[in-house]
């Protein structure tokens, strides 16, 4: 019986983990001109950080969590029937999102200490929500995302919005078809009295609107804004507006940021019915929207600032903004722009032996280059020289070195540039010697990699 992956959950094969670790690369290059280090935390947390984290109330959490346990636990839930035999610690999920694992490791590790400078961050790897899978919504999918914790200013949303746009445009986003949607979702001042009202907006519409509508209003009126029911969408469509009950702060702190982006030109359109889907966002929120090869999906990046989380996590009382954005999405948005990049050939050299006798010869050569820095590859199955040589063309070779008994007898090999077909005859002892001592092989061994033009450039 032959196994597919999970519903959902997908390979990367080369071509496809190429993409990501480049992703990476990148990020890590824009980011870390922006003061953003890497991190990395678990792929599974304690359920509570992502219930008090992220809230019960959320549809990433209320209904999408993966949760895991150990063999044992899972034997001791099922005999009581319930989790409630569990410790806290012993109740696990996977993560369906970085920022609850990176505000609990920075509390744990007191990452932002007062009065120091802003801790900022970024991360990637892969999430897990149990969703209804469709084009650009899995159940494992990839996020880069960056965090940015003790910082107040609107400064600091300006700074991280404008980098998740230099970040998509480098990776060869079409930035022409795209839309940058922001908004300001209050704070513990506004945000209150602004629920209640929309809370009470639903009541007063409840006829008109779906069940789950109807109980959001009780837990989270505010999601009633992303409900994908036409008749809902139509309703809400006169529901109150965030951005006429804003306090003066969030109000001067939302003018602030919209002043930033405009004076760096950086195009955005005000969307008083975002308010993304988790339920820690404080004033600002973006998300990075389109609908180029996305499908039904077309949310390619988003985030914000959530001034309340560490406190809710158990934190000292810190500021922190972040966003995420999906890897997969962008593979999407790149295949349409006929943008992904290709993974080059990363083969110097392809040692081709004549016959059979020069084996051993070919796999010292061999693994001289590797160990000198330069990547070599040889046919590991007995082929004939002609498949040898195709193989070293489907590899995309640089240069052939031929083993064969007649020159080996006389201490040459004959190369073969695969660019330009020229072939000369070298001498194999100079070409080991330079191998040896680039490869830490001999008393005072050169340092650093082995350029492949110099190694048969005699
Ligand atoms: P969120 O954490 O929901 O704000 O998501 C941030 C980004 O992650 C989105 O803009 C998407 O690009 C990506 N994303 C979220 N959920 C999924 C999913 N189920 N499948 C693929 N990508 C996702």
């Amino acid at each position: 019986m032959a196994y597919s992956a999970p519903k959902g959950a997908n390979d990367l094969l080369p071509d496809a983990m190429y993409v990501w670790t480049r992703a990476i690369q990148e990020a890590a290059g824009v980011f870390g001109r922006f003061g953003y280090q890497m991190v990395e935390t678990p792929i599974f947390e304690q359920t509570e950080v992502f219930t008090r984290g992220i809230g019960e109330a959320t549809d990433v959490v209320g209904k999408e969590m993966f949760t895991v346990r150990s063999g044992e636990m899972y034997r001791r839930a099922l005999e009581a029937g319930s989790d409630a035999p569990l410790k806290a610690d012993q109740k696990l999920s996977l993560r369906p999102e970085g920022t609850a694992g990176w505000v609990r490791a920075a509390v744990q590790h007191n990452v932002v200490e007062p009065g120091a400078a802003p801790s900022k961050v970024f991360y990637a790897g892969p999430m897990f929500r149990a969703e209804n899978v469709q084009k650009g919504r899995l159940r494992q999918f990839h996020q880069i995302g960056a965090e940015c914790l003790g910082a107040t200013d609107p400064t600091a949303d300006a700074e991280l919005i404008i980098m998740l746009m230099l970040y998509f445009r480098n990776m060869g986003i079409p930035m022409d078809k795209t839309t940058l949607l922001i908004n300001s979702m209050g704070d513990e001042a506004c945000r209150p009295a602004y629920r209640e009202k929309v809370r009470q907006f639903i009541l007063d519409h409840a006829d008109q609107m779906c069940p789950e509508c109807q109980r959001r209003a009780q837990t989270n009126p505010l999601r009633a804004f992303d409900c994908k029911n036409p008749d809902c969408a139509k309703v809400m469509e006169n529901a109150p507006r965030i951005t006429d009950h804003l306090c003066p702060e969030c109000q001067d702190h939302y003018a602030k940021v919209k002043s930033y982006l405009d004076a760096m030109g950086v195009p955005y359109v005000e969307d008083p019915t975002l308010v993304r889907g988790l339920d820690y966002y404080t004033r600002t929120v973006f998300e990075v929207q389109t609908s180029f090869g996305l499908g039904s999906q077309s949310a390619l990046g988003g985030g914000g600032r959530y001034d309340k989380l560490v406190e809710t996590v158990g934190g000292r009382p810190t500021p922190g903004l972040g966003f995420a954005l999906g890897f997969e999405r962008m593979m999407l948005v790149l295949d349409q722009a006929n943008a992904i990049p290709i993974r080059p050939s990363s083969t110097d050299f392809f040692i081709a032996c004549v016959d059979d006798s020069v084996r051993d010869t070919a796999f010292s050569m061999l693994t001289l280059m590797r160990q000198a820095g330069v990547s070599a590859e040889m046919d590991h199955q007995g082929r004939s020289l002609k498949s040898q040589l195709k193989l070293a063309n489907k590899l995309g070779a640089n240069r052939v070195v031929f083993l064969g008994p007649d020159e080996l007898a006389q201490g040459k090999v004959k190369v073969r540039n695969m660019a330009t077909h020229a072939e000369a005859l070298c001498d194999l002892d100079s070409a080991r010697r330079i191998l040896e001592q680039f490869g830490g092989r001999t008393v005072g061994a050169a340092t650093g990699r082995l350029s492949a033009d110099t190694l048969f450039a005699q």
